[in-house]
């Protein structure tokens, strides 16, 4: 994204919109910085500028475009068909059932809006992951990031992209689950400069309760617990 400087008037209303701070005053000139700006779309999209100032590059040329796909809720994922961070893979687990008794699923989201995540910083996360022996999610679009199975390494020219945020889930064996938890923790701690969010996702059983939850706090973790209920139509 950029802005058209014959255009612009500098009245600055674009600034707060931008979720990254990218819309900034530069010797006396309103730029969107070119490092910053993930391609998220927002100040373009809502027509805020009234001079039509804001333009976008098109088409991005790759790997930039990465950008725009993790960031752009407008945009789908070619590999998953699904737009933003190109996952559903817990919201819809009622009908994949691919987190079943005995198994618990998992996310680790890099970034935040305000933040961003480097790819390169995905990639120590899917690399570690990779030396864990979890089972990815098949559904996922980090998956199409990765180049060897065996190491988790990602295709080199994205790894200086940067995103709104990006997401890889997978699946381990419950009773691995805690010591996993802790040596993930420890590790996100240790390696990353980024802000990650780890979620575990558990079924509750046919009361409510969640045996997983109890082994948690048990294990001395701090929970912030998130119920969540989709409803979906059904096609007959
Ligand atoms: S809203 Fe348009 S005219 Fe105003 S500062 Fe932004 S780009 Fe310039
Ligand atoms: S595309 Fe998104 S990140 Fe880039 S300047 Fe516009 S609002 Fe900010």
């Amino acid at each position: 994204m950029y802005i058209e400087k014959e255009l612009c008037q500098k009245c600055l209303d674009c600034r707060p919109v931008c979720p990254m701070g990218a819309i900034m005053l530069r010797n006396k000139e309103v730029v969107i910085d070119y490092e910053t700006c993930v391609e998220c779309g927002v100040c373009r999209r809502i027509n805020i500028c009234p001079e039509g100032a804001i333009k976008q590059v098109d088409p991005i040329p790759y790997p930039r475009i990465i950008r725009a796909i993790f960031s752009d809720p407008t945009i789908r994922h070619e590999s998953t068909g699904i737009s933003g961070r190109g996952t559903e893979e817990m919201k819809t687990n009622d009908v994949t059932n691919n987190f079943v008794e005995g198994k618990t699923g998992f996310s680790i989201e890099l970034g935040r809006p305000g933040i961003g995540a480097y790819l390169i910083d995905l990639e120590r996360v899917v690399r570690q992951l990779k030396k864990m022996k979890v089972e990815f999610a098949r559904d996922n679009p980090v998956m199409d990031l990765i180049v060897n199975q065996e190491t988790g390494a990602l295709r080199p020219e994205v790894l200086g992209e940067k995103v709104l945020s990006a997401i890889a889930e997978f699946i381990i064996d419950e009773n691995r689950a805690i010591d996993f938890i802790t040596e993930m923790k420890a590790f996100l701690n240790r390696e990353l400069d980024s802000v990650a969010t780890m979620s575990v996702i558990s079924r509750a059983d046919a009361n409510g309760d969640c045996r997983f939850m109890e082994r948690l706090k048990a294990a001395g973790h701090d929970l912030y617990p998130n119920g969540k209920v989709n409803i979906g139509l059904a096609l007959a």
